[in-house]
């Protein structure tokens, strides 16, 4: 029996060649080998990884993770950044992974080796071929060039892509693609924010992550994706005699024009009233972020603000940016048993906007703890991403499943 080193590049690319590899090759050992630098952010990466890991668990197919050595990529490819998809820069790129993938190769002996990027339709099969052969020969194996797109095979890889719920990016995976794909519009795609913001990678990457620990239970998983309003903010504070005053913008406020230069008008309870752009600032004893319980619309830009400080307030001019950006996004949700389970417990997957939240070893202590409940069918536990901006995953599921939600678990207090 001989063995064939795989280089992965993405689990939706990979799930179907490494079946039919298997089934060409039924007495090779097959192993696979994701060796992806050119995948930015890390953030980005790690999705992937968790992704091709989750899927090469479920085929049997041992994996292993190469280096993320991002800035020797970066250098391999430098001048060749303006261009296009399948030029010279991929070609770069290719030798790049490629080579890598055949020293492993000969390290763990094997006779073979190919790669998944054959799979992935945007991606040139003679370019591949040329690059593939080129190092492999160079290392003493051989690399195998199967057409596994071509009698529906590419329609086979996306329904068993969507069979297994995996994650879909929607670039090629360096920074120039992106640019060249989007048009400029990356913005958000290459911005990491403080604990797992609603619709983030860091929020998907979360769901995958329990995900993979459940499955590795061997308990029923189920994943939906929802839309959602999503509410940021870019940038924003309030100053007193040019000293920053602790604030927390509240969730869906909506920008001010410049700076602001105002006082304040009125005071109704807690809450401080400044004479310019319906600015709201809100005394609260403990400064701590918190979620936001229904979609309440937009709302005028509104700051909580410590108690201590009102007595500034109120005898100085105040100064205030704010820069928020409402969008459309996509986040999801996750089932951990059956959706016809006694009792219902839902877990926040996002955190708030100061990072705080439920924490993988938290929800795996909670997956452990209910084990043979949830394998009776007693209780299910709901991972509901976006839940601070109004609960959109939990309307979602409640709608589609026709269920409630028994129980929300808080974020840390
Ligand atoms: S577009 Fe894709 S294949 Fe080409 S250089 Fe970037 S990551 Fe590599």
């Amino acid at each position: 029996m001989g063995r064939i080193l795989v280089h992965i590049c993405c689990a939706p690319d990979a799930v179907y060649f490494l079946k039919r590899l298997r089934e060409d090759f039924p007495d090779e050992e097959i192993i696979g080998f994701f060796y992806d630098p050119n995948i930015h952010p890390y953030e980005e990466y790690r999705l992937r990884y968790q992704e091709t890991e989750r899927t090469c668990r479920q085929l049997g197919i041992k994996l292993i993770e190469g280096e993320y050595d991002v800035e020797r990529w970066l250098r391999s490819v430098k001048g060749l950044e303006d261009e296009p998809e399948r030029g010279k820069r991929c070609s770069v790129c290719f030798d790049f992974r490629l080579e890598r993938s055949a020293q492993v190769a000969r390290e763990l002996g094997c006779d073979a080796m190919t790669t998944t990027l054959l799979m992935s339709p945007k991606k040139s099969i003679p370019q591949l071929k040329e690059s593939g052969e080129k190092v492999a020969k160079a290392y003493g194996v051989k690399f195998l060039t199967p057409d596994y797109r071509k009698g529906g095979g590419t329609q086979e890889m996306f329904r068993l892509s969507r069979d297994l719920e995996l994650y879909q990016q929607d670039y090629c995976g360096c920074i120039y693609g992106l640019f060249k794909q989007k048009e400029g519009e990356i913005f958000w795609d290459l911005v990491s924010f403080r604990g797992r913001r609603p619709g983030s990678k860091e929020e998907t990457l979360f769901v995958k992550e329990v995900r993979t620990f459940a499955e590795s239970l061997s308990l029923p998983v189920r994943e939906f994706e929802f839309p959602f309003l999503s509410w940021k903010v870019l940038e924003g504070g309030i100053w007193v005699n040019r000293e920053p005053v602790p604030s927390i913008v509240v969730p869906f406020s909506q920008s001010v024009r410049g700076k602001v230069r105002a006082d304040v008008e009125r005071r109704v309870g807690n809450t401080l009233y400044l004479n310019k752009q319906f600015i709201r600032l809100v005394l609260v004893k403990d400064l701590k972020d918190r979620p936001l319980e229904e979609i309440t619309g937009v709302t005028s830009p509104t700051f909580l603000v410590p108690e201590h400080v009102m007595e500034k307030l109120l005898t100085n001019r105040v100064e205030v940016t704010l820069r928020t950006e409402f969008m459309q996004e996509r986040s999801r949700v996750l089932l951990i048993g059956r959706d016809d389970a006694k009792r219902l417990i839902g877990i926040p997957a996002d955190t708030l906007q100061d990072g705080r939240g439920v924490s993988g070893d938290q929800v795996r202590g909670l997956v452990r703890e209910n084990l043979e409940r949830i394998k009776r069918g007693e209780v299910s536990l709901v991972l509901m991403g976006a839940q601070s901006l109004g609960r959109p995953g939990q309307r979602f599921f409640e709608e589609i499943t026709g269920r409630k939600v028994d129980e929300v678990l808080s974020y840390p207090p």
